[in-house]
């Protein structure tokens, strides 16, 4: 059927990829991806044939140039497919801007559920899954780090980050500051691959284990969502600040 079809991807082991996305992948009359080498590399370890059907690089650096091919088509009848790099497309990945421009227009929008490494991390990390926010990548460096560490100490919610490699053990230095030292976290890395590993404990107890290289490999950081004093505090402050606003 015509439409746009978000199909998702391993975020690792190759054949975590779904019947349904195979089909789509298999079908669709435009195919779309952040990498084409990665989906053409994924289609030819499953067997499907590309053939003659076009393949169109969309990602952060050429949106704006590919949309309107990829608007066009939809506009002729056709079906898109897209696929991120790894995982599911618009989770801290590029898709957001093409729904939009898609459902803005009219055209159907659909999705081929399957792998995300914030679910995937969530499953398996023993934090409470009943309510978790996931914010994606940190900033880097600064207040803007800052601010948004605190604001993660704070929820009471678990909350599922995605972390360079190279910024964990700064992430769990900086930390304790924001949630004090007896939060759980939990370190995912290379979910689903040969060097699948998870780390659980305090920030302190983490670090000392990790040592003092950077780990290696992609990596999913959660942090257990803030104790309900806390949280009640948090509630306190707020209302004496808008009774004293008000
Ligand atoms: N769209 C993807 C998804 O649905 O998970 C995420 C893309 S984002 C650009 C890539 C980040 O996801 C990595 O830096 C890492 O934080 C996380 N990630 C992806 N695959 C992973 C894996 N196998 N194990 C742990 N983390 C992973």
């Amino acid at each position: 059927a015509p439409g746009l079809y978000f199909v998702a991807t391993p975020i690792g082991a190759a054949r975590d990829i779904t019947l349904r996305a195979l089909d789509l992948l298999a079908t669709a009359d435009v195919l779309a991806a952040e990498d084409t080498r990665t989906l053409r590399h994924l289609m030819e370890i499953h067997g499907v044939p590309l053939g003659d059907r076009p393949l169109v690089a969309y990602h952060d650096h050429n949106g704006e140039q590919a949309r309107p091919r990829l608007l066009a088509a939809l506009a002729a009848g056709r079906s898109v497919a897209y696929t991120s790099e790894a995982g599911t497309p618009l989770v801290a990945d590029p898709g957001y801007q093409l729904g939009r421009a898609a459902i803005a227009a009219g055209y159907a929008v659909h999705t081929a559920p399957g792998p995300s490494a914030a679910i995937a991390a969530l499953t398996v990390s023993g934090l409470p899954s009943d309510r978790f926010l996931f914010a994606g990548f940190p900033p880097q460096s600064g207040e803007a780090r800052r601010k948004f560490l605190a604001g993660i100490a704070r929820s009471d919610a678990t909350a599922i980050l995605y972390e360079s490699p190279k910024r964990v053990r700064k992430l769990l230095d900086e930390l304790p500051e924001h949630t004090g030292g007896e939060r759980q976290i939990v370190i995912c890395r290379e979910l689903t691959k040969r060097f699948e590993e998870v780390l659980r404990g305090t920030a302190q107890e983490l670090r000392d284990r990790i040592g003092d290289q950077d780990p290696k490999g992609e990596i999913v950081v959660l942090i257990d969502r803030a104790p309900a004093e806390t949280a009640r505090a948090e509630d306190l402050e707020t209302a004496l600040r808008q009774a004293l606003r008000d």
